[in-house]
C-alpha cells in the first residue's frame, strides 16, 4: 500500500538525507537503538541522512521492544508522523551524528530461526556433497529451517572470535573453515497465541522490518556435528545483524512476485502476487592488508524460493507462537550465477577454487583480521533509493 511517505519528490530539512545515493532518505526512516559515545544510556532513534533523530517525542523505551508489540496500523501511523516531522519546511530538531554513536541490538531478541530459502544456495551446497542429487525431496514442499540461538546475536561492528570446536574424531581446536553467510532477517511482532497459526494472508502484519544478517558459520565443525540433527555449535557462536530496522512499509515500492514454483504449494503456503521484495544484497571482504574492501558477491532477495510470508505461515502452522522481538533470517542469499553466491563455501566450492585478493593473498575461508561487510539497498525507477546501511564484523583470533 503506497502513500504520501513514498513520494520520491519528498525532501527533508536534514540536507544529508537529500543526496541521491544516501541509504537513509526521508522515504526510508528505519528505527534502531543508539548510544552516543561517552554515554551509558541507550535510546531509540530513526536514521535520516548521516544523522539520527531521537524518537523520545513519539515512542517510549530504550529499545524497540514495545514498538514491536504494536499492531501494524500504529507502526504505519508512526511512519507518517516521522515523515511529516522530517519534511522540508517542518521545524528542525536536534540532530545526532551517526559517527558519534554506537549502535546496539534493536530489541530484546527472544527466539531466532534461520531458514534455507534460496534454492540456488541449497542446490549449490547439495551439489558439493551429493553430486547429481542436490535437492532433498522435501525442499520444494516446505521452507527448511533450524532453530538458532538468540543469545549470540550481536550488533554490527562486534568482533567475531574464531570458535573452537570438534571437527572430527578426537579433534578439538580453532575452526579452520570459518565462513560468513549473506542473509536478510525480519524482526517480528506482534505475534500469535500458541495454538493459533498465522494465516499466510496475515503474515506480513507480523513483520516489523528487515535487516541484514551475517550467519557466521564454522564449516568444519558443521560437517562433523550436523548429522543427523542439523547445525548446532557451528552457527551459534556469533550472528551479526545490521542495526537499522527498515520497516516493511518503507519496502512497499519494491514489492515483486517471487519466482514461480514448479510444484504448487499446499494451500496454507499459497500467496498472492508481489509478496517478495527486491533488495539487492552484497558481501565485501577486507583483509588486514587491504585498504579498500573487494566485493565478493551481489545478489537479490527477490529470487528466494520461499517468501517471508511463507516462512511465517509455515513456522506457525503447527501452533508455534511467534513473539514480538523474534528474529527470522532467510538463509544464504545466492542466485544462479557465481557472482551471486552468498558465502565462501559456495564461492570457493568448499575450498577447491580459492579467491584471489588484490594484495596477492588467497582465501578459501576467513583468516584472522578479515572483515566482512554486508550491504543492502532497493532501487526502482520513480522511487527514492533506500538502503540498509551495513553489517560488519572482523574475525579475531581463537581464544588461547
Ligand atoms: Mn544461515
Amino acid at each position: 500500500m503506497l502513500d504520501e511517505t513514498h513520494d520520491a519528490s519528498l525532501t527533508s530539512w536534514v540536507e544529508s538525507a537529500n543526496v541521491p545515493e544516501c541509504d537513509f532518505p526521508i522515504q526510508n526512516l528505519p528505527l534502531g537503538v543508539y548510544r552516543p559515545r561517552g554515554h551509558h544510556l541507550s535510546r531509540i532513534g530513526t536514521a535520516i541522512g548521516d544523522s539520527i533523530i531521537d524518537l523520545a517525542p513519539w515512542l517510549e523505551g530504550s529499545t524497540l521492544d514495545s514498538y514491536l508489540k504494536l499492531p501494524r496500523s500504529q507502526r504505519r501511523d508512526l511512519r507518517k508522523t516521522l515523515s511529516g516531522a522530517l519534511r522540508k519546511g517542518a521545524t528542525s530538531q536536534e540532530l545526532i551524528p551517526q559517527t558519534e554513536c554506537d549502535m546496539l541490538l534493536p530489541a530484546s531478541i527472544g527466539d531466532y530461526t534461520d531458514f534455507y530459502a534460496s534454492i540456488h544456495h541449497a542446490a549449490n551446497v547439495g551439489n558439493m556433497f551429493r553430486p547429481g542429487n542436490p535437492l532433498l525431496p522435501n525442499y520444494r514442499h516446505l521452507p527448511i529451517a533450524y532453530h538458532g540461538r538468540a543469545s549470540s546475536i550481536v550488533p554490527s561492528g562486534t568482533h567475531v572470535q574464531r570458535p573452537q570446536g570438534q571437527t572430527g574424531a578426537g579433534l578439538f581446536g580453532p575452526s579452520r573453515n570459518l565462513d560468513y553467510e549473506l542473509e536478510i532477517g525480519a524482526l517480528l511482532g506482534p505475534g500469535n497465541q500458541q495454538g493459533q497459526p498465522i494465516p499466510i494472508a496475515d503474515a506480513e502484519e507480523h513483520i516489523a522490518g528487515l535487516c541484514l544478517v551475517n550467519d557466521w558459520s564454522a564449516r568444519d565443525i558443521q560437517r562433523w556435528e550436523s548429522q543427523p540433527l542439523g547445525p548446532f555449535l557451528a552457527k551459534n557462536f556469533a550472528t551479526g545483524i545490521s542495526p537499522w530496522i527498515v520497516s516493511i512499509e518503507a519496502l512497499e515500492p519494491f514489492r515483486v512476485s517471487a519466482p514461480p514454483h514448479e510444484l504448487p504449494a499446499l494451500p496454507y503456503l499459497q500467496t498472492g502476487p508481489e509478496t517478495a521484495f527486491d533488495v539487492t544484497v552484497e558481501a565485501w571482504l577486507r583483509s588486514a592488508r587491504m585498504t579498500d574492501p573487494m566485493r565478493l558477491s551481489r545478489g537479490s532477495f527477490r529470487g528466494m524460493y520461499w517468501t517471508l510470508a511463507q516462512m511465517i505461515a509455515h513456522h506457525t502452522s503447527n501452533g508455534c507462537p511467534i513473539r514480538a522481538g523474534d528474529l527470522i533470517a532467510s538463509g544464504t542469499i545466492s542466485g544462479p550465477e557465481k557472482s551471486n553466491r552468498g558465502c565462501l563455501l559456495e564461492l570457493t566450492w568448499n575450498g577447491a577454487d580459492p579467491l584471489h585478493l588484490p594484495t596477492g593473498e588467497t582465501r578459501t575461508y576467513l583468516e584472522d583480521g578479515d572483515e566482512i561487510i554486508l550491504t543492502g539497498y532497493c532501487e526502482r525507477n520513480g522511487f527514492a533509493r533506500i538502503g540498509f546501511g551495513t553489517c560488519r564484523g572482523v574475525v579475531s583470533p581463537a581464544r588461547t
